[in-house]
């Protein structure tokens, strides 16, 4: 009974690339189905399995024939690996890391396969070095993940991986780019890293997402949901933002940062603090940046949103600052949303007609409504209709004066209508 039982092997299959059926060798533990490497009982087996394990590593690098770390679908109890140089290819695919795991300053000389794992707890990769490919497709992290000056020497494709806490990616160096694609980031805090560029393609970032305070030149962000990305007091006038949804709230007619509630918020109170003004600047400066990026790269109606904006902010920061200027841009925006609502100006410029005729009926006695509408209207341009409207007119010096200021007033709104157009339609 007990020699079958020796006998006996794991009953886990590792389902390798494409396809490819591949039982576990290891024998059964406790006489059990599984091994001690893919046993489920953690707390029972914890001792034997880094015991195991370590005897397990020995073969794999003493053995020729071994041509790699085959850890695929291991169940790890909380485990180190700091400072552990993994001399041939490591397989740590559809692993499952129960407690913290810290692969810190370790060296990785083949890939690296963590697709499909599961870590459970904070997993830490701090400075560690990556010579050969690196997969974390479909990887979910629960706990804190630590990339801060990890290096990566070859171009790195991560593809659906779950971030559910936070990541850190502080000083990063990338060989070649890194490409993030339909990755979930609850938590990321980024600072600049070196070499190639990272691209964020089709990710979403949760609330606790920062690149503030630093360089995101060397990234690019395409098809993502920025609508809680945080990014003040960065330098984005590099960064590729395309195709990017920023957030909208409700009622709102132009896009915004995520900071941008809590700092307008700000401009409720009497008197702001410096660093509080401080804070205001920036997310001016984040706008502007914004404006000229999109701008540069031709997505005129998203650069429109924050010239907005920052438009927005400079009037508010102008209420304590120069009556003159907030004046001039309160007016900007109630007539056209400085410049960028060509609606509001067309309607602006109906009204003034309307208004005018209605001035003129009124003061004119003899003439009506239609009649002083077709004044106003054909009075403005030199033409055949104006020398036979305003020939039997007879208005009064108030009303012609009425209908100067108009004139000055439709070449003004006019000005603007076009521009206005202009930006919205240019290609
Ligand atoms: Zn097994």
């Amino acid at each position: 009974m007990t020699t079958t039982a020796e006998k006996k092997t794991c009953s886990y299959v590792f389902e390798g690339w494409g396809s490819q059926k591949l039982p576990c060798q290891h024998p059964v533990y406790q006489n059990e189905e599984r091994c001690v490497f893919h046993h489920e009982n953690v707390a029972e087996k914890e001792k034997d399995f880094h015991r195991e394990l370590q005897k397990y590593i020995q073969r794999c690098e003493e053995d020729n024939s071994i041509e790699f770390y085959n850890f695929g679908g291991f169940i790890f109890p909380e485990i180190s690996f700091s400072r552990k140089e993994f001399l041939k290819n490591a397989d740590f695919s559809e692993s499952q890391f129960s407690g913290e795991v810290s692969f810190s300053e370790s060296q990785f000389s083949g890939f690296a396969d963590f697709s499909q794992s599961q870590f459970s707890r904070n997993v830490y990769f701090n400075r560690s070095q990556f010579s050969g490919f690196v997969y974390f497709n479909r990887s979910q992290f629960s706990g804190f993940a630590d990339f801060d000056s990890t290096k990566f020497f070859k171009h790195i494709e991560v593809i659906n991986a779950q971030f559910k806490k936070q990541i850190s990616l502080r000083s990063l160096t990338c060989h070649e780019s890194i490409s993030l694609i339909d990755c979930f980031f609850e938590g990321l805090a980024y600072q600049l890293h070196q070499g190639e560029k990272i691209s964020f393609n089709q990710c979403r970032f949760g609330e606790k997402t920062t690149f503030a305070n630093t360089d995101c030149s060397r990234l690019m962000f395409i098809n993502c949901n920025l609508s809680n990305a945080r990014f003040l007091g960065a330098d984005i006038k590099e960064t590729r933002f395309q195709s990017c949804h920023w957030n909208k709230p409700k009622r709102q007619k132009y896009s915004q940062v995520a900071d941008h509630a809590a700092i307008v918020q700000l401009f409720k109170k009497k008197q702001l603090r410096d660093e509080e003004k401080d804070k205001t600047t920036l997310l001016r400066a984040i706008y502007r940046q914004l404006k000229q990026n999109l701008e540069d790269n031709h997505s005129f109606v998203q650069s429109g949103d924050f010239h907005y904006q920052e438009m927005r902010i400079r009037e508010k920061q102008a209420y304590w600052n120069s009556h003159m200027e907030f004046f001039i841009l309160l007016i900007y925006r109630l007539v056209a949303d400085y410049g960028e609502s060509y609606w509001k100006l067309l309607f602006w410029i109906m009204s003034s007609f309307l208004g005018t005729a209605s001035i003129i009926a009124t003061i004119e006695a003899k003439i009506p409504f239609l009649k002083a509408l077709k004044i106003t209207l054909f009075g403005l341009i030199p033409s055949a209709f104006q020398r036979d409207e305003l020939k039997d007119a007879l208005l009064s010096d108030w009303s012609k004066g009425v209908i100067v200021m108009e004139g000055i007033l439709i070449i003004i709104l006019t000005t603007l209508f076009v521009m206005a157009i202009r930006r919205k339609f240019r290609r």
